[in-house]
């Protein structure tokens, strides 16, 4: 997707080799029009895949993910993030290991909001080591509902995650995949 790419060129900020900040229109300040045309973009990828539900992470995957759900006219959905486990009934939970944060915090989605029926889409905003992703695919699996794909803002395709996710054989869809981070340096896979 050009204008993504052309907005982490000229707003990104690479810290290092491996973290990509996106503050000032993904992460912190969110550039709304470029929300609406990454909706767009994923509908469009997945418009034949029957999709019940967008599923996202809390909390940047948020901005993209209802604007995804928007244009497809279904709903979104956040699990949400914990430190700790819930004792109760009402809901599923799986632990996940954060990659920017290097904590592991447990993902928490009520029984209300999903049913073995559902085709779930996965968007998030970045995929790194792919904890997060498999971690939402395996909590939507766990109940016998469908992954029927997972959609990713930007992909940081020299680290694993790319690779878990293709071999777990999940149709992965990047908008921006970027081959080499540096300071100062944002190169993308052509
Ligand atoms: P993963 O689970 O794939 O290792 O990491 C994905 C999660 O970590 C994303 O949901 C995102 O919040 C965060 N993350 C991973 N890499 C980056 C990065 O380079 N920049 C930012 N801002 N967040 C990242």
């Amino acid at each position: 997707m050009e204008t993504l790419r052309n907005k982490i060129l000229k707003y990104g900020h690479a810290i290092d080799e491996n973290i990509l900040k996106v503050d000032s229109f993904l992460n912190h300040q969110v550039d709304p029009n470029l929300m609406y045309d990454i909706g767009t973009n994923f509908k469009n990828y997945f418009k034949d895949k029957n999709i019940t539900k967008v599923f996202t992470i809390e909390s940047s995957g948020i901005a993209p993910a209802v604007m995804t759900a928007l244009q497809m006219n279904i709903p979104m959905v956040t699990l949400k993030k914990n430190t700790s486990k819930i004792l109760n009934d009402d809901f599923y939970q799986t632990t996940i290991h954060s990659f920017t944060k290097e904590i592991d915090y447990t993902l928490t989605l009520s029984k209300k909001y999903i049913t073995s029926k559902d085709n779930i889409l996965i968007v998030d905003d970045f995929l790194a080591n792919g904890e997060a992703a498999s971690g939402a695919c395996r909590l939507v699996e766990e109940i016998g509902a469908k992954v029927a794909g997972i959609g990713i803002v930007i992909e940081k395709s020299f680290q694993p995650g790319r690779k878990l996710l293709d071999d777990k054989g999940y149709d992965v869809y990047s908008l921006a995949r970027i081959s080499k981070l540096g300071k100062g340096l944002i190169e993308f896979i052509k």
